[in-house]
């Protein structure tokens, strides 16, 4: 059981404020790693390490950070290697959707959630994976979903984006396994998160869901916090390159 536990590592988690990545940071705490987490909100940020490291004893830092700025993305990292020295796991968290028609969509729309959900990923890789490689260890799981397999009809670029991010960890994953560094997909199907509030509080919409997964329920927090903690620790030192679904069976139909 040693190898699940994360003692002494150093974990940056983006969109760490609330929602997954909330749930991630306070798994991965407990399981002994020291954590920051990032978010566009410093307060919110703040809230959630208070809260984090009352509940687990741990070392969590919070900082301000929008994923689509490559400053943002270098001010963070440098921030972290201040306090921590290093950073062993990468956790690409921070995401955005919008349910509206592909006739419907707004190109600034589009261009918003490109950003947020792609091209954050990318500059948090460029900026962590270089101190990874110098040290010859890593761990990079990135947040896509289970629409980053299968379609669901009004999401053109949240889908979009979830299956670029999924190849792009297939592309690091061979880029980076000489340097010890392992890159995963983390795609989770229904979560009862603050993005998903419009299904939750939409009772024929969460039944909806519901009925398409076969363990008939949606996920629960845990969950994602402890398929993190395994992906982030040594017990998963052979998995690189994959797609971890998270998703009660929704795509194994
Ligand atoms: P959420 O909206 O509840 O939380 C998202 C987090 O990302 C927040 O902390 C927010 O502040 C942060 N964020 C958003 N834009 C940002 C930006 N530009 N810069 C920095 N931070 C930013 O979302 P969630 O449901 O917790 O989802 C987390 C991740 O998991 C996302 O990538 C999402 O696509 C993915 N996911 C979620 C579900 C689900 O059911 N909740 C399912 C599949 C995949």
């Amino acid at each position: 059981m040693e190898r699940f536990r994360l003692d002494g590592r150093v974990a940056l988690i983006t969109g760490g404020s609330k929602g997954l990545g909330a749930a991630m940071a306070e798994g991965l705490s407990e399981a002994g790693a020291s954590v920051v987490v990032t978010s566009r909100h410093l307060d919110e940020c703040e809230a959630a390490a208070r809260r984090i490291s009352e509940k687990t004893g741990g070392d969590v830092l919070a900082l301000e950070g929008d994923v689509t700025q490559k400053e943002h993305a270098r001010a963070n990292v440098s921030a972290a290697l201040d306090r921590f020295g290093q950073i062993d796991i990468l956790i690409n968290n921070a995401g955005t959707n919008v349910r509206t028609g592909t006739l419907e969509l707004p190109l600034e729309e589009w261009r918003r959630v490109v950003e947020v959900n792609l091209t954050g990923p990318f500059l948090f890789g460029q900026a962590v994976l270089p101190t990874m490689a110098e040290r010859g260890y890593g761990r990079v799981i990135n947040l896509s979903s289970i629409l980053g397999v299968v379609g669901l009809a009004a999401r053109s670029p949240y889908t979009a984006t979830k299956g670029g991010l999924l190849n792009m960890t297939r592309a690091w994953a061979l880029e980076f396994a000489p340097y010890g560094i392992t890159v995963n997909a983390l795609c989770p199907g229904p979560f009862d998160t603050p993005m998903n509030r419009p299904l939750t509080q939409d009772k024929e919409a969460y039944a909806a869901f519901v009925s398409r997964i076969p363990l008939g329920r949606w996920g629960r927090l845990e969950e994602v916090a402890s398929t993190a903690v395994f992906l982030a620790s040594d017990a998963s030192s052979y998995i690189t390159g994959a797609a971890i679904m998270l998703d009660g069976g929704w795509t194994a139909q």
